[in-house]
């Protein structure tokens, strides 16, 4: 899981999966104070991983399955439970280029 470049500071599961669950709020080190975004490549990343395995599921595995629809939706639940709870150990941050400094024009 991501680590504070600057003081090697171990962002917490917690933090980090509510940061991107919160359309990828940036992070502070609770050490140090540097800020950190989800690098863009990351963010790609992220949505192929969480949307890809439901999709496979919903379009491909379901309609060859007799499962009921309570089953599918029980079944999908727990599949984006799942890979929402992997995220943060794939997610990845990079420094902020001003940190701790809001824009003037937001
Ligand atoms: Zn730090």
């Amino acid at each position: 899981m991501q680590k504070c470049q600057k003081c090697n500071f171990q962002f917490s599961w917690k933090t980090l999966f509510w940061s991107i669950l919160l359309a990828y709020k940036p992070i502070d080190c609770e050490k140090c104070g540097t800020s950190y975004a989800v690098t863009g490549f990351s963010r790609l990343w992220i949505s192929i991983y969480t949307v890809v395995p439901l999709y496979i599921y919903g379009f491909m595995v379901a309609p060859r399955m007799p499962f009921s629809i309570y089953i599918d939706i029980g079944v999908m639940t727990s599949i984006a439970v799942f890979t929402l709870s992997i995220i943060p150990f794939v997610a990845k941050y990079s420094p902020e280029l001003i940190p701790n400094k809001k824009s003037p024009l937001a």
